[in-house]
């Protein structure tokens, strides 16, 4: 058996790496006081690199997917914008506001934050297709933020996966705490991820928790 082959039988169900790494005892949950609602495409959510799933092990309570693209199960907005607070679309568009001070000062939380998941393209076939989503105040994060995601190649200079867009905005939304909480868990499955996939076992795994 190769060693590829090896890894994906070996592989965690829950955090989807070689269980050699698997990062699970680093899931910390915990709770804030908005929802994040992420729309997922169906093809995405299956990968093992896709990080919208970490945001909802973290924040069970909060966090939730709904999922897009299924064949005999279509797409509806309606119980995304059935849930509690104030409702904002992560979106950079002509439109969008900064999230930022001024922004909090303005519209007051909690939040019910609405994220499409996936790349440009796909983020905006979200907010093309859902007349519903229309009403919704866009929303972007403050320019500059550089990702941290090594695991695909960035489709844009400064793009950020989804997981680390959720953490940047609960920063500014929520607490510099949620994002630090988040981003410490985000490390941590990043260099896990990227030694599994090296093939290098010979490494303790303890090195891991060692960031
Ligand atoms: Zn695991």
């Amino acid at each position: 058996m190769s060693q590829r082959r090896a890894g994906h039988v070996n592989r965690c169900p829950n955090c989807r790496i070689n269980n050699f790494f698997c990062i699970c005892s680093e899931l910390s949950t915990f709770e804030i006081q908005s929802n994040v609602s992420l729309i997922v495409h169906v093809s995405e959510l299956k990968l093992t690199s896709n990080t919208a799933q970490f945001v909802e092990k973290l924040l069970p309570d909060q966090a939730q997917i709904f999922i897009r693209g299924r064949v005999n199960d279509h797409f509806s907005p309606e119980p995304v914008l059935a849930r509690s607070g104030r409702p904002l679309f992560l979106f950079p568009d002509e439109h969008s506001l900064e999230l930022n001070e001024d922004f909090i000062a303005t519209y007051p939380g909690p939040y019910n934050l609405i994220v499409p998941d996936g790349n440009w393209n796909q983020a905006k076939q979200v907010k093309k297709r859902e007349s519903k989503f229309d009403d919704i105040p866009t929303v972007k994060l403050p320019a500059g933020l550089v990702g941290e995601y090594k695991l695909r190649r960035a489709p844009r200079p400064n793009w950020v996966s989804t997981y680390e867009a959720v953490a940047y905005a609960l920063g500014i939304l929520e607490s510099k705490k949620s994002e630090d909480h988040l981003m410490a868990f985000f490390r941590k499955w990043v260099h896990a991820t990227l030694q599994a996939r090296s093939g290098d076992f010979s490494l303790k795994k303890e090195l891991i928790s060692q960031d």
